[in-house]
Protein backbone atom coordinates (compact mmCIF):
# COMPACT_ATOMS: atom_id res chain seq x y z
CA UNK A 1 0.00 0.00 0.00
CA UNK A 2 1.69 3.70 -0.91
CA UNK A 3 0.44 6.16 0.95
CA UNK A 4 0.41 9.75 0.91
CA UNK A 5 0.02 11.49 4.36
CA UNK A 6 -0.07 15.71 3.58
CA UNK A 7 1.20 17.65 6.56
CA UNK A 8 3.41 17.86 8.84
CA UNK A 9 2.00 18.99 11.96
CA UNK A 10 0.94 16.96 14.80
CA UNK A 11 -2.33 15.28 12.92
CA UNK A 12 0.06 14.56 9.67
CA UNK A 13 2.79 12.72 12.20
CA UNK A 14 0.45 10.52 14.34
CA UNK A 15 -0.74 9.69 11.66
CA UNK A 16 2.22 8.36 9.97
CA UNK A 17 3.25 6.63 13.20
CA UNK A 18 -0.30 5.17 13.54
CA UNK A 19 -0.36 3.79 9.92
CA UNK A 20 3.30 2.40 10.87
CA UNK A 21 1.63 0.73 14.23
CA UNK A 22 -1.47 -0.88 11.99
CA UNK A 23 -0.34 -1.63 8.62
CA UNK A 24 2.50 -4.03 8.09
CA UNK A 25 5.20 -3.40 4.96
CA UNK A 26 3.30 0.12 3.67
CA UNK A 27 5.06 2.69 2.52
CA UNK A 28 4.58 5.93 3.37
CA UNK A 29 5.86 9.30 2.17
CA UNK A 30 5.35 12.88 4.06
CA UNK A 31 4.53 15.54 2.10
CA UNK A 32 4.41 19.25 3.62
CA UNK A 33 4.58 22.89 2.98
CA UNK A 34 6.51 23.06 6.30
CA UNK A 35 8.02 20.58 8.81
CA UNK A 36 9.42 23.17 11.19
CA UNK A 37 6.92 25.98 11.20
CA UNK A 38 3.44 25.02 12.03
CA UNK A 39 0.36 25.89 13.84
CA UNK A 40 1.17 22.98 16.16
CA UNK A 41 4.52 24.87 16.87
CA UNK A 42 2.81 27.53 18.58
CA UNK A 43 0.69 25.02 20.69
CA UNK A 44 1.50 25.11 24.82
CA UNK A 45 0.25 20.91 23.91
CA UNK A 46 -2.04 21.37 27.21
CA UNK A 47 -4.54 18.15 27.62
CA UNK A 48 -7.42 20.13 28.22
CA UNK A 49 -10.73 19.48 25.78
CA UNK A 50 -12.88 22.30 26.12
CA UNK A 51 -16.66 21.85 27.26
CA UNK A 52 -18.01 22.87 23.58
CA UNK A 53 -15.58 20.23 21.90
CA UNK A 54 -17.84 18.38 19.64
CA UNK A 55 -15.81 15.75 17.46
CA UNK A 56 -17.45 14.15 14.75
CA UNK A 57 -19.44 15.02 11.09
CA UNK A 58 -22.57 15.65 10.12
CA UNK A 59 -23.34 12.10 9.21
CA UNK A 60 -22.95 10.81 12.49
CA UNK A 61 -24.05 13.82 14.35
CA UNK A 62 -27.43 13.54 13.49
CA UNK A 63 -27.60 10.73 16.37
CA UNK A 64 -26.65 13.09 19.54
CA UNK A 65 -25.83 10.36 21.47
CA UNK A 66 -23.83 8.36 19.49
CA UNK A 67 -21.80 11.69 18.55
CA UNK A 68 -21.69 12.64 22.17
CA UNK A 69 -19.98 8.63 22.75
CA UNK A 70 -17.66 9.35 19.38
CA UNK A 71 -16.29 12.22 20.97
CA UNK A 72 -16.00 11.32 24.28
CA UNK A 73 -14.01 7.67 22.96
CA UNK A 74 -11.76 10.16 20.31
CA UNK A 75 -10.88 11.78 23.61
CA UNK A 76 -10.01 9.24 25.90
CA UNK A 77 -8.75 7.32 23.30
CA UNK A 78 -5.94 10.26 22.68
CA UNK A 79 -5.50 10.74 26.84
CA UNK A 80 -4.14 6.61 27.31
CA UNK A 81 -2.08 7.24 24.22
CA UNK A 82 0.16 9.86 25.20
CA UNK A 83 -0.37 8.47 28.97
CA UNK A 84 1.06 5.44 27.13
CA UNK A 85 3.61 7.61 25.53
CA UNK A 86 4.48 9.41 29.24
CA UNK A 87 5.27 5.98 30.71
CA UNK A 88 7.23 4.25 28.54
CA UNK A 89 9.78 7.11 27.51
CA UNK A 90 11.91 9.84 29.03
CA UNK A 91 9.72 13.54 29.18
CA UNK A 92 12.42 15.17 28.11
CA UNK A 93 13.15 13.65 25.06
CA UNK A 94 9.19 12.69 24.03
CA UNK A 95 8.05 16.42 25.24
CA UNK A 96 4.98 14.46 26.72
CA UNK A 97 4.62 14.62 30.56
CA UNK A 98 2.06 15.01 33.82
CA UNK A 99 1.00 18.92 34.90
CA UNK A 100 -1.24 19.78 36.96
CA UNK A 101 -3.11 23.04 37.96
CA UNK A 102 -6.10 25.68 38.25
CA UNK A 103 -9.32 26.73 36.60
CA UNK A 104 -10.56 29.88 38.40
CA UNK A 105 -13.65 31.51 37.65
CA UNK A 106 -15.41 35.26 38.90
CA UNK A 107 -18.99 34.61 37.47
CA UNK A 108 -19.80 30.98 36.78
CA UNK A 109 -19.60 27.41 37.97
CA UNK A 110 -19.67 25.75 34.66
CA UNK A 111 -16.19 27.53 33.80
CA UNK A 112 -14.42 25.38 36.19
CA UNK A 113 -16.08 21.90 35.46
CA UNK A 114 -15.49 20.41 32.43
CA UNK A 115 -17.98 17.20 31.32
CA UNK A 116 -15.35 15.81 28.88
CA UNK A 117 -11.98 16.19 31.87
CA UNK A 118 -14.43 15.41 34.78
CA UNK A 119 -14.07 11.44 35.21
CA UNK A 120 -10.96 11.00 32.16
CA UNK A 121 -8.51 12.41 34.03
CA UNK A 122 -6.33 11.14 37.69
CA UNK A 123 -7.67 14.11 39.34
CA UNK A 124 -10.76 16.99 38.98
CA UNK A 125 -11.92 18.17 42.16
CA UNK A 126 -12.92 21.79 43.47
CA UNK A 127 -10.13 24.33 44.83
CA UNK A 128 -10.20 24.69 48.22
CA UNK A 129 -9.79 27.46 49.92
CA UNK A 130 -6.23 27.91 50.41
CA UNK A 131 -5.73 27.45 46.76
CA UNK A 132 -7.66 30.86 45.84
CA UNK A 133 -4.31 32.66 47.88
CA UNK A 134 -2.23 30.96 45.57
CA UNK A 135 -3.73 33.59 42.72
CA UNK A 136 -4.37 37.80 43.00
CA UNK A 137 -7.71 38.38 42.36
CA UNK A 138 -11.57 38.26 43.66
CA UNK A 139 -12.15 34.40 42.08
CA UNK A 140 -15.45 33.24 43.24
CA UNK A 141 -14.95 29.23 41.78
CA UNK A 142 -12.19 27.19 41.46
CA UNK A 143 -11.25 23.60 40.27
CA UNK A 144 -7.81 21.53 40.17
CA UNK A 145 -6.55 19.01 38.21
CA UNK A 146 -4.10 16.71 36.81
CA UNK A 147 -3.78 16.64 32.92
CA UNK A 148 -0.80 16.06 30.41
CA UNK A 149 1.21 18.15 28.32
CA UNK A 150 2.83 17.73 25.07
CA UNK A 151 4.88 20.17 23.56
CA UNK A 152 5.27 19.96 20.32
CA UNK A 153 8.57 21.82 19.64
CA UNK A 154 9.82 18.23 21.81
CA UNK A 155 7.04 15.75 20.71
CA UNK A 156 7.32 16.77 16.70
CA UNK A 157 10.85 16.35 16.21
CA UNK A 158 10.89 13.16 18.52
CA UNK A 159 8.38 11.45 16.32
CA UNK A 160 10.02 12.87 13.01
CA UNK A 161 13.26 10.99 13.85
CA UNK A 162 11.44 8.11 14.99
CA UNK A 163 9.64 7.94 11.78
CA UNK A 164 12.58 8.43 9.93
CA UNK A 165 14.00 5.53 11.55
CA UNK A 166 11.32 3.32 10.26
CA UNK A 167 11.77 4.53 7.03
CA UNK A 168 9.24 6.99 6.03
CA UNK A 169 10.16 9.67 3.52
CA UNK A 170 9.50 13.16 4.06
CA UNK A 171 9.01 15.57 0.87
CA UNK A 172 8.89 19.27 1.36
CA UNK A 173 6.44 20.33 -1.47
CA UNK A 174 3.23 22.74 -1.69
CA UNK A 175 0.13 20.89 -3.52
CA UNK A 176 -2.73 22.89 -5.21
CA UNK A 177 -4.79 20.60 -5.44
CA UNK A 178 -5.28 16.58 -4.47
CA UNK A 179 -4.97 15.97 -8.17
CA UNK A 180 -1.23 17.09 -7.88
CA UNK A 181 -0.57 13.50 -6.01
CA UNK A 182 -1.07 12.53 -9.60
CA UNK A 183 -1.11 8.21 -10.13
CA UNK A 184 1.91 7.70 -7.63
CA UNK A 185 -0.32 6.88 -4.50
CA UNK A 186 -2.76 4.05 -3.91
CA UNK A 187 -4.15 6.67 -0.38
CA UNK A 188 -3.60 9.63 0.77
CA UNK A 189 -4.57 10.82 4.51
CA UNK A 190 -5.15 15.19 4.44
CA UNK A 191 -4.19 16.54 7.32
CA UNK A 192 -3.24 19.95 6.56
CA UNK A 193 -5.21 22.22 8.80
CA UNK A 194 -6.16 25.42 8.01
CA UNK A 195 -4.21 24.53 4.18
CA UNK A 196 -7.35 21.98 3.64
CA UNK A 197 -9.53 25.19 3.07
CA UNK A 198 -8.11 26.55 -0.40
CA UNK A 199 -6.99 22.42 -1.49
CA UNK A 200 -10.12 21.16 -0.96
CA UNK A 201 -12.44 24.61 -1.70
CA UNK A 202 -13.54 23.99 2.43
CA UNK A 203 -14.71 26.99 2.97
CA UNK A 204 -16.13 25.78 6.12
CA UNK A 205 -12.80 26.51 7.60
CA UNK A 206 -11.79 29.50 9.78
CA UNK A 207 -8.71 30.99 11.42
CA UNK A 208 -8.82 31.83 14.64
CA UNK A 209 -5.53 33.39 15.15
CA UNK A 210 -3.83 33.23 18.70
CA UNK A 211 -0.88 34.97 20.61
CA UNK A 212 1.09 33.73 22.93
CA UNK A 213 4.58 34.57 25.03
CA UNK A 214 7.42 32.36 25.97
CA UNK A 215 9.02 34.04 29.34
CA UNK A 216 11.45 31.66 31.82
CA UNK A 217 9.95 31.48 35.23
CA UNK A 218 11.19 28.33 36.41
CA UNK A 219 9.13 28.53 39.98
CA UNK A 220 6.29 28.28 38.48
CA UNK A 221 4.96 24.29 38.86
CA UNK A 222 1.30 24.27 38.26
CA UNK A 223 -0.40 25.78 35.43
CA UNK A 224 -3.47 28.99 35.82
CA UNK A 225 -6.32 29.09 34.24
CA UNK A 226 -8.61 32.52 35.01
CA UNK A 227 -11.84 32.21 33.13
CA UNK A 228 -11.16 30.87 30.24
CA UNK A 229 -9.30 33.52 28.98
CA UNK A 230 -5.59 33.95 30.33
CA UNK A 231 -3.29 31.41 30.62
CA UNK A 232 0.08 30.43 32.04
CA UNK A 233 0.83 26.75 31.23
CA UNK A 234 4.46 25.98 32.62
CA UNK A 235 6.53 23.01 29.99
CA UNK A 236 9.99 22.31 29.69
CA UNK A 237 13.05 24.14 31.01
CA UNK A 238 11.48 26.05 33.16
CA UNK A 239 10.04 27.37 29.90
CA UNK A 240 6.19 29.32 30.53
CA UNK A 241 3.43 29.99 28.03
CA UNK A 242 1.10 32.97 28.61
CA UNK A 243 -1.88 33.32 26.57
CA UNK A 244 -4.17 33.85 25.09
CA UNK A 245 -6.04 35.46 22.15
CA UNK A 246 -8.57 34.39 20.09
CA UNK A 247 -9.09 36.56 16.59
CA UNK A 248 -11.88 34.65 14.82
CA UNK A 249 -10.95 34.99 10.70
CA UNK A 250 -7.69 36.66 11.82
CA UNK A 251 -4.42 35.37 9.55
CA UNK A 252 -2.60 38.11 10.42
CA UNK A 253 0.87 36.18 11.52
CA UNK A 254 2.62 39.71 12.97
CA UNK A 255 2.68 39.77 16.60
CA UNK A 256 0.05 42.59 17.90
CA UNK A 257 1.17 44.97 20.72
CA UNK A 258 -2.19 45.31 21.72
CA UNK A 259 -2.48 41.90 22.11
CA UNK A 260 1.07 41.51 24.10
CA UNK A 261 0.09 44.38 26.77
CA UNK A 262 -3.26 42.59 27.07
CA UNK A 263 -1.79 38.99 28.06
CA UNK A 264 0.82 40.28 29.90
CA UNK A 265 -1.69 42.40 32.09
CA UNK A 266 -4.03 39.38 32.79
CA UNK A 267 -1.29 36.89 33.52
CA UNK A 268 0.70 39.25 35.91
CA UNK A 269 -2.71 40.62 37.65
CA UNK A 270 -3.36 36.61 38.57
CA UNK A 271 0.15 35.63 39.22
CA UNK A 272 2.21 38.65 40.07
CA UNK A 273 5.48 36.62 39.87
CA UNK A 274 5.54 36.80 36.57
CA UNK A 275 6.48 40.81 36.48
CA UNK A 276 10.22 39.61 37.60
CA UNK A 277 10.71 37.67 33.88
CA UNK A 278 11.31 39.35 30.38
CA UNK A 279 9.28 37.90 27.20
CA UNK A 280 11.93 35.53 25.39
CA UNK A 281 9.81 34.30 22.66
CA UNK A 282 6.33 35.62 20.87
CA UNK A 283 4.77 32.93 18.64
CA UNK A 284 1.33 33.51 16.66
CA UNK A 285 -0.45 30.68 15.27
CA UNK A 286 -3.51 30.23 13.08
CA UNK A 287 -6.46 27.72 14.43
CA UNK A 288 -7.64 25.59 12.19
CA UNK A 289 -11.14 25.66 12.84
CA UNK A 290 -14.10 24.10 11.23
CA UNK A 291 -17.86 25.43 11.28
CA UNK A 292 -19.80 22.37 13.64
CA UNK A 293 -17.21 19.89 13.33
CA UNK A 294 -13.34 18.46 12.81
CA UNK A 295 -14.07 16.62 8.74
CA UNK A 296 -12.85 13.10 9.64
CA UNK A 297 -14.19 11.28 6.46
CA UNK A 298 -13.24 9.56 3.56
CA UNK A 299 -13.79 10.69 -0.05
CA UNK A 300 -13.10 8.67 -3.42
CA UNK A 301 -11.55 10.97 -5.93
CA UNK A 302 -11.80 10.38 -9.84
CA UNK A 303 -10.67 12.86 -12.41
CA UNK A 304 -11.67 10.91 -15.52
CA UNK A 305 -7.53 9.74 -15.50
CA UNK A 306 -6.62 8.67 -11.97
CA UNK A 307 -8.52 7.59 -8.94
CA UNK A 308 -7.23 8.54 -5.41
CA UNK A 309 -8.73 7.29 -2.28
CA UNK A 310 -8.52 9.97 0.22
CA UNK A 311 -9.17 9.70 3.90
CA UNK A 312 -9.65 13.72 5.17
CA UNK A 313 -8.55 14.72 8.87
CA UNK A 314 -8.59 18.43 9.54
CA UNK A 315 -10.08 21.20 11.40
CA UNK A 316 -9.30 20.76 14.86
CA UNK A 317 -9.33 24.09 16.21
CA UNK A 318 -8.18 24.83 19.29
CA UNK A 319 -7.35 21.30 20.50
CA UNK A 320 -5.76 19.60 17.64
CA UNK A 321 -2.91 18.49 19.99
CA UNK A 322 -5.00 16.87 22.73
CA UNK A 323 -7.35 15.56 20.39
CA UNK A 324 -4.91 13.74 17.32
CA UNK A 325 -4.97 10.23 18.54
CA UNK A 326 -8.29 9.53 18.31
CA UNK A 327 -8.81 11.33 15.41
CA UNK A 328 -6.06 9.49 14.10
CA UNK A 329 -7.53 6.40 14.92
CA UNK A 330 -10.40 7.18 13.25
CA UNK A 331 -9.23 8.37 10.30
CA UNK A 332 -7.14 4.93 9.92
CA UNK A 333 -9.67 3.10 10.34
CA UNK A 334 -11.81 4.87 7.35
CA UNK A 335 -8.32 3.49 5.75
CA UNK A 336 -8.69 0.38 6.38
CA UNK A 337 -12.69 0.02 5.51
CA UNK A 338 -11.74 1.68 1.86
CA UNK A 339 -8.76 -1.05 1.10
CA UNK A 340 -10.82 -4.02 2.44
CA UNK A 341 -13.85 -3.01 0.09
CA UNK A 342 -11.71 -1.98 -2.94
CA UNK A 343 -9.88 -5.52 -2.41
CA UNK A 344 -13.57 -6.99 -1.85
CA UNK A 345 -14.47 -5.50 -5.93
CA UNK A 346 -11.46 -6.78 -7.61
C1 LIG B 1 -1.98 30.00 20.36
C2 LIG B 1 -2.43 28.57 20.21
C3 LIG B 1 -2.47 27.74 21.32
C4 LIG B 1 -2.92 26.41 21.19
N1 LIG B 1 -2.90 25.62 22.31
C5 LIG B 1 -3.32 24.33 22.20
C6 LIG B 1 -3.28 23.47 23.33
O1 LIG B 1 -2.82 23.86 24.42
N2 LIG B 1 -3.74 22.18 23.19
C7 LIG B 1 -4.20 21.73 21.98
O2 LIG B 1 -4.62 20.57 21.91
N3 LIG B 1 -4.22 22.51 20.89
C8 LIG B 1 -3.80 23.81 20.97
N4 LIG B 1 -3.83 24.61 19.87
C9 LIG B 1 -4.42 24.09 18.62
C10 LIG B 1 -3.44 23.24 17.82
O3 LIG B 1 -2.24 23.94 17.65
C11 LIG B 1 -4.03 22.86 16.46
O4 LIG B 1 -5.33 22.31 16.60
C12 LIG B 1 -3.15 21.81 15.79
O5 LIG B 1 -1.82 22.25 15.76
C13 LIG B 1 -3.62 21.49 14.38
O6 LIG B 1 -2.72 20.56 13.86
P1 LIG B 1 -2.68 20.18 12.31
O7 LIG B 1 -1.65 19.14 12.15
O8 LIG B 1 -4.07 19.95 11.83
O9 LIG B 1 -2.25 21.55 11.58
P2 LIG B 1 -0.84 22.25 11.44
O10 LIG B 1 -0.01 22.10 12.64
O11 LIG B 1 -1.15 23.63 10.96
O12 LIG B 1 -0.15 21.46 10.26
C14 LIG B 1 -0.61 21.55 8.92
C15 LIG B 1 0.47 21.00 8.00
O13 LIG B 1 -0.04 20.95 6.67
C16 LIG B 1 0.87 21.56 5.77
N5 LIG B 1 0.12 22.10 4.64
C17 LIG B 1 -0.92 22.96 4.67
N6 LIG B 1 -1.37 23.19 3.43
C18 LIG B 1 -0.60 22.46 2.60
C19 LIG B 1 -0.54 22.28 1.18
N7 LIG B 1 -1.40 22.91 0.39
N8 LIG B 1 0.40 21.45 0.65
C20 LIG B 1 1.28 20.81 1.46
N9 LIG B 1 1.29 20.95 2.80
C21 LIG B 1 0.36 21.76 3.36
C22 LIG B 1 1.56 22.62 6.63
O14 LIG B 1 2.80 23.01 6.04
C23 LIG B 1 1.73 21.86 7.93
O15 LIG B 1 2.87 21.05 7.86
C24 LIG B 1 -3.35 25.93 19.94
C25 LIG B 1 -3.28 26.75 18.82
C26 LIG B 1 -2.82 28.05 18.94
C27 LIG B 1 -2.74 28.92 17.71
Amino acid sequence: MKIAVLGGGVIGLTTAAMLQEEIPNIDITLIASDFANTTSHVAAGIFRVGSSYSGPNEKLTRKPLLSKQISRDWIKYSYDYYDNIKKKTDSSSSGVKDISGYIFSKNSLKIVENHWMQGLVPIYRPAIEEEFDLVQGEWKYGSYYQTLLTDCGIYLPWLTNKLKRNGVKFQERTLNTLGDLGVDYDYAMNCTGLGAREMCKDYRLVSIRGQVLKIKAPWIKFFFYGELDTYIIPGFDGSVTLGGSRSYDSENLQPCPYERAAILERCTNLLPSIKETNIVKEKIGLRPHRENNIRVEAEFLSNGLSNLKVVHNYGHGGYGVCTAPGTVNYAVKLLKDMHKSSVAKL
